[in-house]
């Protein structure tokens, strides 16, 4: 045998050995027993009609963001009375702090002062809903087919109601926690929450409180059978992708537009915009990542789940695949960039003297605001003024899986739902979650609710609605949550 016959046998060899290795270890990666098992589960009772007549009432009251002087705050102030009436023991229960004339804290103390609090997040505002295009009046709160339709009834009054119902029910029926409890209700989540959120964090902060666990919006129940996996993923999001605003900027002499440039400064801008499109960063993966895909890989069918086992191995390959399949499998693994605005001169005939484009940035969880600037710079040349606008935030940390917090919620999760499979994953979207780091290591997001897709679509789009079951079942879950956490 030669020398060049000895090397191809032991390559043969090699490879065999590894695919029977990739093999075996697919057999052998077993699901877990109690994933998917509801336990007998009884869950409270809820009444159908009272909580969605809640939800209704809290949609009637159009809690806009507050973005500019012509609009006004005195829908959060109606909010806030109209929760005082609709939930009289909670509102006896707790005690309430306003932050910022808007934002709410309330504390329902426990009895077991060793013990750290619980944390509850939700947000009052809503994002904008022109009355164009909707079947119902958008802040009507119209109840039809089964359904509360309006702006914020999914995003997020519904979970925000959930959790009063499910906590005034268990007043109603004698409940004392054990683990205090917070509700933090923040009012312009959907503009940076940097009035709300971030001041009840950091009043929670100078008053030395840590929590043991924060839940907030976030983390989507999602039919796992796109990824192989038989039932429902319910999606916890452990962490949250970074954001930032870049503006690229291009100056060249305006002027009449019968004698142009070769070049001006809108032509230098679309430029910059195309490049940065067409230089996207790598795809790196990130820890909650590798978690989602060790959680799901058990459930998988058996080529799925040979992949998904084998990613170590066949790493490239898969981080392929999830760029390619769907945005949203890119995003995961990816800093994102998307183009959102331009600006050139204010009339048709006329050389801007400069042009700008905004660039949305949400930052992979292993990287940062530096090394997008940096790269988005490189790319874009010395022609262009790169500039961070306000409101940048980078990745969250992650936050662990392996706490006595995270088990109760993946297994209130098994409880109340059938055929739900809990997973971690990194959240790509924003919440006031994230400045809650700074009091808890323990950040979770999770939205309890089962949609289809076309309703979920529908948020901070049209005819925004919430099916009554999945909100009757959303309060069934809190209830079981508040329970097993600090009951
Ligand atoms: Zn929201």
């Amino acid at each position: 045998m030669t020398a060049g016959e000895i090397i191809l046998i032991a390559i043969a060899a090699s490879l065999g050995a590894l695919i029977v290795f990739m093999i075996l270890r697919t057999i052998f990666t077993k699901p877990s027993k109690t994933a998917f098992s509801n336990q007998g589960f009884e869950p409270i009772a809820v009444d159908q009609d009272r909580v969605a007549k809640h939800l209704s009432e809290a949609v009637k009251i159009p809690t806009l963001t507050v973005l500019n002087e012509g609009m006004s705050y005195q829908p959060f102030l109606d909010f806030h009375n109209y929760l005082e009436k609709a939930y009289p023991l909670f509102h006896k229960a707790a005690k309430k702090t306003i932050i910022n004339n808007y934002s709410l804290i309330y504390k329902i103390e426990g009895s077991d002062k060793d013990l750290l609090p619980g944390c509850f997040l939700a947000h009052q505002d809503v994002v904008p809903a022109p009355p164009q295009g909707w079947e119902v009046e958008p802040f009507s709160g119209a109840i039809k087919d089964g359904f509360v339709y309006g702006r914020g009834s999914q995003d997020m009054k519904g979970q925000m109601i959930a959790l009063l119902e499910a906590l005034e029910i268990m007043l109603e029926n004698g409940f004392k926690p054990r683990r205090t409890i917070y509700c933090c209700f923040g009012h312009d989540e959907e503009f940076t929450g940097k009035e709300g959120a971030k001041n009840i964090a950091a009043y929670l902060e100078k008053k030395g409180i840590r929590m043991e666990f924060v839940l907030d919006e976030g983390g989507t129940v999602l039919d796992g059978s796109i990824i192989g996996v038989n039932g429902m993923m319910a999606l916890i999001g452990t962490c949250e992708k970074g954001y930032l605003d870049l503006e690229l900027k291009a100056k060249k002499p305006g002027g009449h537009s019968s004698s142009p440039l070769k070049r001006n400064a809108v032509d230098l801008v679309a430029e910059a915009v195309y490049d940065v499109a067409m230089t996207p960063m790598k795809c790196k993966w990130n820890l909650p990542v590798k978690q989602l895909f060790k959680a799901l890989a058990p459930h998988m069918k058996p080529l799925y789940k040979f992949i998904f086992v084998n990613r170590d191995i066949l790493s490239p390959l898969l981080k392929l695949a999830l760029r390619v399949a769907h945005p949203v499998t890119a995003s995961l693994i990816r800093t994102t960039f998307a183009a959102t605005q331009m600006k050139g001169s204010d009339a048709p005939n006329v050389l801007p003297p400069e042009a700008t484009a905004t660039i949305n940035c949400r930052i992979n969880i292993n990287e940062s605001i530096a090394d997008v600037v940096k790269h988005v710079k490189n790319v874009v040349g010395k022609n262009i003024e790169v500039t961070v606008l306000p409101g940048e935030a980078e990745p969250t940390p992650v936050s662990d899986i392996d706490t006595p917090a995270y088990k109760i919620l993946t297994h209130t999760i098994n409880e109340v739902f059938e055929n739900f499979l809990p997973a971690p994953y990194p959240f790509i979207a924003a919440t006031d979650a994230k400045y809650y780091y700074r009091i808890c290591n323990n950040v979770y997001r999770f939205t309890p609710f089962t949609v289809s897709e076309d309703d979920r679509n529908r948020i901070h789009a049209l005819n925004e609605r919430l099916e009554i079951k999945a909100l009757v079942k959303a309060t069934q879950f809190f209830a079981r949550f508040i329970e097993n956490s600090c009951g």
